[in-house]
């Protein structure tokens, strides 16, 4: 398999966020100002869970063994990090000890809880979002808005999905979205981005039954209900950033080429090798390029495990979680007015 260039050192996966320094008034993870400084992160083993039961006994499971992010008093100044070890957390969460969550299961529903809880104890308000799935079960979106200062009325959506498909216990789809989500949740809790956000963690994206049509339930659902009163102005997917040779900013070619245009320009500022690919939409940007929307599906590519038993945690690269992440915090870093006004002409 062909190898993209990674760096090969752990103490250069934890990153500054540049525009994110300043001011905070409060955070989790910080570091000391120096440069050298390393996250500490409480090593606290998940207890391994063997009950066939799921529901509330398994969230409190995982929700209490996960250590929670410490939070402090305002310290100024601050620096707010990447910890990609919380990322594998989450992932660990999910796809180990949750496992297989197929779309509108008991265990989809508690991954979502697991994230609700995790997005709360960042001082963060979700909510949840139903929707009925094919077969009769219901399903569930975790949504939560991140506000820019000053708020925006024109917003973007950054979004990954909660479910596998089974037998996959989905480590690279998409326990390695969510955790990169969540991971960039908590920086943006403590420091706000640079355009109101609103983070959605998708239920049930992967088909559930023999119709080939029958997928990305929470993605549509959410995309028909977008709010008049804001203005959507791009929406960008988290899926599949764990494993595989090749990044990409990917669309169906469908919709305005705008918002991908955008993060490839950002990936050649910040030496991060990543093209375009066009495709079917398989994943969570379908129904908003479909009505229009600037759209970028940002994935790593092609893990040969997908939808297998072996998409396993133990085949996730940190350094690829890095890079998505960087690519990410890179993008809004830099995200002009005239960037924002080009998304804006370019959506409905
Ligand atoms: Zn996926």
């Amino acid at each position: 398999m062909a190898e993209t260039s990674h760096s090969g050192s752990l103490n250069l996966l934890l990153f500054l966020v540049p525009l994110l320094i300043v001011g905070a008034g409060c955070t989790t993870t910080t570091s000391n100002g120096s440069d050298d400084s390393v996250v500490s992160q409480e090593e606290t083993a998940i207890p391994e869970f063997r009950g066939q039961g799921t529901g509330d006994a398994l969230l409190d499971s995982i929700l209490n063994a996960t250590s929670d992010v410490e939070t402090t008093g305002p310290v100024a100044p601050v620096a707010v990090t990447f910890d990609v070890e919380a990322a594998m957390d989450h992932i660990e969460a999910l796809a180990v000890d949750i496992g297989v969550r197929v779309a509108g299961s008991a265990e989809e529903t508690v991954a979502a809880e697991y994230i609700r809880g995790k997005l709360e104890g960042m001082g963060l308000a979700p909510a949840i979002e139903t929707f009925p799935v094919d077969g009769g079960r219901t399903s569930r979106n975790v949504v939560v808005d991140i506000a820019s200062a000053p708020e925006t009325t024109r917003y973007m959506i950054l979004g990954g999905h909660i479910d596998s498909k089974s037998p996959a216990p989905g480590a690279n789809d998409n326990a390695s979205g969510v955790g990169v989500l969540l991971e960039l949740a908590r920086m943006w809790a403590a420091v706000p981005p640079p355009i109101d956000l609103q983070l959605v963690f998708y239920g049930a994206e992967e088909i559930v039954d023999s119709d080939p049509d029958h997928h990305h339930y929470g993605s549509r659902a959410h995309a028909a209900a977008l709010p008049a009163s804001r203005d959507l102005i791009g929406m960008v997917s988290v899926d599949d950033v764990g494993v595989g040779p090749d990044l990409h900013a990917r669309s169906m070619s469908r919709g305005p080429a705008t918002l991908y245009n955008q993060f490839l320009t950002v990936a050649e500022d910040i030496g991060l090798k990543a093209s375009h690919k066009s495709g079917p939409g398989f994943s969570d940007h379908e129904p908003y390029e479909v009505k229009g929307y600037p759209v970028a599906w940002l994935q790593y590519r092609l893990s040969p495990d997908g939808h297998t038993p072996r998409d396993t945690i133990d085949k996730i690269d940190r350094n690829r979680l890095v890079d998505v992440t960087r690519w990410i915090t890179a993008y809004f870093d830099g995200l002009s007015a005239e960037m924002i006004n080009d998304l804006a002409g370019n959506s409905p």
